[in-house]
């Protein structure tokens, strides 16, 4: 069977989104909400491959949360992520979102088999 990478890229995005849900326990991690519609927010933008995908790159949070503060106060939401996790984690992405890095069908391949768990 022929490699496809945007159906790769899209089975992965379900996965990840259902590993993140379930990792969270279906709880907002900013208000600790647990009830209603809940988003998988990545902290460094999914447009970047190399974290799209990465279980340090991405919090569950409620709707309000994930648009109201997320999204519309960066700086809130900055300071709520150095609370939470720490200086270290957001220097980690930083770097990581720097570095060259390709995409290779191996590595689609080793995450679809880590997240289809
Ligand atoms: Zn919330």
């Amino acid at each position: 069977m022929k490699f496809n990478k945007s159906k790769a890229k899209h089975r992965l995005d379900k996965l990840f989104s259902n590993y993140i849900h379930n990792r969270e326990h279906e709880t907002c991690q900013m208000c600790g909400k647990k009830t209603g519609r809940m988003n998988t927010s990545h902290n460094i933008s999914r447009s970047c491959l190399a974290l799209r995908w990465h279980d340090l790159n991405a919090s569950l949070l409620c709707y309000r949360c994930h648009t109201h503060f997320w999204h519309s106060n960066p700086l809130i939401g900055a300071k709520w992520f150095v609370d939470k996790y720490g200086q270290e984690r957001i220097n980690y992405l930083i770097k990581e979102s720097e570095l060259p890095y390709t995409f290779t069908e191996a590595e689609y391949l080793r995450l679809l088999i880590k997240y289809e768990k």
